[in-house]
């Protein structure tokens, strides 16, 4: 079911990986260490919705990982400053290797010493779909042309946006991320600045990486044993209190919120 979807029109020349999609992906990974999904499928896309997400990113350097569902997984940019709803604003976006569908869920802290080691908050999912309609075959063409004009149905990202190959630099390509003028153009709303927050558990970058705030949200793959066992937690009441704490850290994102954790996990 992988690799049906490879019979592109002109094969430009690509780097890697063009017979497993994911295996750079993989490669760079040491699935016993860090909780990131594995990503052992190349999911078969048929006539359904795409998906999208960004991942806030605090590894070495903070930036957003921008992601982009397309023929079975998620193309992939890190944008260093995150997106900007500002039309005239050009943000740039080193393209890195293509993560499995599952990743859309992950947040939580890769180990330091793995890839990418740090905090990864999920700040926006949602769908997305190609301007000029025409579903993956568009996309996949505009994919390969470094010229993708999509629509995005996200809680913070909306309306038309745009990615622009420039140039590659090794076997990276460097695009530039840039909004469409639309209903949804604003010069003064500054997205990143405003949210703070994960946009599925309300918690900000600090209560992610707390190690009362592990494990609470992906770590299936995760042997070690500070993982709070799932009994103890009476399911009503964690919802509970994850919803007010989503609602107060979305008003005062720089608040830490203690009492919840200390409930959760002992
Ligand atoms: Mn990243």
């Amino acid at each position: 079911m992988a690799a049906k979807k490879k019979s592109g029109k002109r094969s430009t020349k690509r780097s890697a990986a063009k017979s497993a999609p994911l295996a750079e992906y993989q490669r760079k990974r040491d699935f016993t260490k860090t909780a990131e999904p594995a990503g052992k499928s190349v999911r078969s896309s048929s006539a359904k919705k795409l998906h999208f997400v960004i991942q806030k990113h605090a590894a070495s350097h903070l930036h957003f990982d921008f992601r982009l569902e397309l023929d079975g997984v998620m193309k992939s940019w890190a944008v260093p400053k995150g997106p900007s709803y500002d039309p005239s604003v050009r943000r740039l976006a080193m393209e890195v290797e293509d993560h499995p569908i599952e990743y859309n869920t992950f947040e939580g802290t890769i180990p330091k010493g793995q890839y990418g080691g740090g905090t990864v908050m999920l700040w926006d999912r949602g769908t997305y779909e190609p301007e000029a309609g025409g579903g993956e075959e568009t996309l996949r063409s505009e994919y390969e042309r470094g010229d993708l004009k999509f629509i995005m149905h996200g809680k913070r990202m909306q309306g038309g946006w745009v990615l622009v190959r420039m140039r590659r630099e090794g076997e990276r390509a460097q695009w530039l991320l840039i909004k469409h003028r639309d209903e949804f153009a604003d010069t003064k709303h500054d997205v990143v600045e405003s949210e703070t927050t994960s946009v599925t558990t309300g918690r900000s970058m600090e209560e992610i990486a707390s190690p009362k705030g592990r494990g609470r949200v992906w770590n299936s793959n995760r042997a070690d044993a500070n993982e709070p066992a799932p009994k103890k937690k009476p399911a009503r009441k964690s919802v509970t209190t994850r919803k007010t704490s989503a609602t107060a850290s979305r008003k005062k994102p720089a608040t830490p919120r203690r009492r919840r954790s200390t409930r959760s996990t002992s």
